[in-house]
């Protein structure tokens, strides 16, 4: 379980895009949400656009692995997508905040969470980005500057820290954590075996 969480406009979009487009061993969990798609966003591949009804059906049936409110919408992960996906071998990717990042460290798959904390250069450098992406208006801007400075603050709950100054050495350190944390021994499920056979046994 591999989560990215950062200041909405720190690059945490783009990274999983990019790692989506190279890497098929790794699924996207593709969380529902109550806000509004925006420009260019498709249902079902950015989001499951619900309305507030459906996603408070989807937390009765316990059908969320996670969720948490952010900017006034409620977003959360579908468990069955997750559970299908990790039981099938496969890693799932998580573009969530630190609350739902709180919320999978105390679960029972804990264990197998690696937390990545993207942080953009400056707070000045991250208002920019917000501001030329040009998708929401000043006050929702003003809103996410705000919330920055608190998602900021739970830097320390994560594993691995990164500040992307540049996109592509920022996606480089991603692949090289994903590489490794999918070396360690306790996630090479064949290796016993492997060993064994080499040894003779
Ligand atoms: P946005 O509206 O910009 O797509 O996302 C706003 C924030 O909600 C981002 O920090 C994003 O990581 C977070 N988020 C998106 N989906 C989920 C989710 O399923 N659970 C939680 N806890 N946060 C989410």
């Amino acid at each position: 379980m591999f989560v990215l969480s950062s200041p909405s406009g720190a690059g945490k979009t783009t990274m999983s895009r990019a790692l989506m487009a190279e890497d098929n061993e790794i699924t996207m969990s593709v969380s529902a949400t109550t806000r509004r798609p925006r420009p260019g966003e498709v249902d079902g591949v950015d989001y499951y656009f619900v309305s507030p009804d459906q996603f408070q059906s989807m937390v009765q049936e316990n059908a969320l692995l996670e969720w948490a409110t952010v900017f006034g919408n409620r977003y959360g992960t579908p468990r069955a997508p997750v559970e299908a996906a990790l039981a099938a071998g496969r890693d799932v990717l998580f573009d969530i905040d630190w609350q739902g990042t709180q919320q999978l460290q105390q679960t029972d798959a804990a264990s197998d969470l690696v937390r990545v904390f993207i942080l953009p250069p400056t707070l000045a450098e991250l208002e920019r980005r917000l501001t030329s992406r040009n998708t929401d208006h000043p006050d929702v801007i003003a809103g996410r500057m705000a919330r920055a400075r608190d998602e900021i603050s739970h830097w320390g709950e994560y594993d691995y820290i990164l500040v992307n100054d540049d996109a592509e050495t920022c996606l480089n350190e991603i692949r090289a954590i994903l590489k490794a944390e999918r070396l360690r021994r306790k996630r090479q499920l064949g290796l016993a075996g492997f060993v064994r056979g080499m040894l003779g046994e």
